[in-house]
């Protein structure tokens, strides 16, 4: 096995922690799985595979479903019958559970009781379709014991909540209407735009362009369809195999930290041979003046719930302005994000970037939930949206541990002093942006050179695109 080279090993040697070696590195991705798999650890393997390879992953596809009255009310009827025997199914097994009589995350057990308990769902929904949703079931379950030993095992990211599989009901404790069709029982008609369902040997007419499904090799698996109450529509969300390809050989490692003021900060190894690496950096201001402006409009609205005089009437309208208001933020964040993620994946293809290393979020005070926080700033809503852009290119991308990353020069190892405007001050002569110092560092401990100097790019990410920034300091490293 490649164990890396002269350049690395010493990097590590040199290294300000002796024990940033023994610290995990956790794949965030495919590639990343794969090479840790094929060459080992990436800080000291160099990280890069010779010929191209291939991994297969699960992609979704959703449509907007353009449902008539009349499958509107198919699409409630066997919705409902399916939350139904989840939330039968989850009580049965929530008792057990919590009686101490062990975890049932079998979807025989639900499967054996379709001539008693769910005869009349089980009519409804078809074999097929019925054995799919015994099985999703049995996995939410597995995915309960999977998050069980993770916190037994001290391995839970700080977000995570490990809690027995629920019910599907709403506040007014109304069932929340799901249909799960298996990958058998469904065909989709791209060219007439139709989705033709077996069983029930009805056909709905959808909007929207499916991204995975037209790719040649793709393999449709379970279908799933979820009715949003805020949108009023119906959704169908097709689960995709399809088949990606990295080339990516003897390429650039680059390390990046997330931040509020600065959403990225990204720097590359040494590009050239004077020894100079490009460092990007994506400016967090629209992503918290929209975050702002939607905090006020929900706050006006808060304030007329409280007023006691206020209508029953009144009071559920404004409840759905303020959904409406938090899922038009979530979708503005998620897409900010999206834009940010696939420009600087571009960029990394164009440097010819290989190897993406991230920061640990420092502590759990990133992630808490809360004012501000989770909201506004989801480290890993966009940690994750890097992860999957970079996928979809063959690029692996590794989470690595930044703690302390800040405070120390990436170049000399030494503690740096906090300057103004986001600077920092080196004990040797020397100042930086204090992200860039940051990814440098991140970059270093992921077995990556630390350029000499660095060329800054700046981008500004909005919800609609993302804008280059001329930024006069063009070498403040
Ligand atoms: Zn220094």
């Amino acid at each position: 096995m490649p164990r890396g080279n002269g350049a690395v090993r010493e990097q590590a040697v040199r290294g300000s922690e002796p024990g940033a070696l023994e610290q995990e590195v956790v794949p965030l991705n495919a590639w990343a799985r794969l090479l840790l798999e094929q060459l080992g650890d990436p800080r000291t393997s160099g990280g890069r595979w010779a010929q191209a390879v291939k991994a297969s992953v699960q992609r979704t596809d959703t449509l907007r479903l353009l449902a008539t009255p009349e499958l509107d009310d198919f699409l409630r009827r066997v919705g409902d019958a399916t939350a139904k025997l989840i939330n039968m199914e989850n009580y049965r097994r929530r008792h057990l559970f919590f009686e101490g009589r062990g975890i049932d995350c079998s979807w025989m057990s639900a499967w054996s009781r379709r001539f008693t308990d769910y005869f009349e769902i089980y009519k409804l929904l078809g074999s097929k379709n019925f054995a799919e949703a015994c099985r999703l079931i049995g996995e939410q379950w597995k995915s309960f014991v999977g998050l069980l030993r993770a916190a037994k095992e001290g391995r839970l990211e700080p977000w995570q909540k490990v809690r027995p599989p629920g019910y599907r009901k709403d506040k007014d404790g109304q069932r929340i209407p799901i249909v799960i069709v298996r990958a058998d029982n469904y065909r989709i008609d791209l060219e007439k735009r139709v989705l033709r369902l077996g069983y029930w040997n009805v056909s709905i007419q959808f909007k929207g362009k499916p991204r995975w499904l037209t790719r040649p090799e793709a393999k449709q698996g379970r279908l799933i369809i979820v009715y949003d109450p805020v949108k009023k529509r119906w959704y169908a969300r097709v689960s995709v195999e399809v088949t990606l390809e990295s080339k990516l050989g003897g390429g650039l490692k680059a390390g990046i930290d997330l931040g509020r003021e600065r959403l990225i900060a990204f720097v590359t190894e040494p590009v050239n041979e004077s020894g100079e690496g490009v460092a990007l950096l994506y400016r967090g201001g629209p992503l918290k003046a929209d975050y702002f402006y939607f905090e006020k409009k929900i706050a006006e609205v808060d304030r007329m719930l409280s007023d006691p005089r206020l209508e029953e009437v009144d009071r559920s309208v404004l409840k759905e302005v303020r959904r409406r208001l938090y899922g038009k933020r979530k979708r503005r964040r998620n897409q900010l994000f999206a834009n940010a993620a696939a420009h600087l994946v571009r960029l990394c293809l164009g440097l010819g970037v290989a190897v993406l290393l991230l920061g640990y979020p420092r502590g759990i005070a990133r992630d808490k939930p809360g004012k501000g926080n989770s909201n506004m700033w989801s480290y890993r809503g966009l940690a994750q949206r890097i992860a999957v852009t970079a996928e979809n290119r063959g690029i692996p991308v590794f989470k690595v541990p930044e703690d302390g990353t800040s405070k120390v020069c990436a170049r000399h190892g030494c503690e740096v002093q906090r300057g103004p405007r986001g600077l920092v001050r080196c004990p040797h002569g020397h100042t930086m942006h204090s992200d860039v110092n940051a990814a440098m560092n991140i970059l270093k401990r992921g077995g990556g050179k630390v350029p000499m100097r660095v060329k800054v790019l700046s981008f500004v990410p909005t919800a609609s695109k993302v804008v280059a920034v001329n930024e006069k300091s063009s070498n403040p490293a």
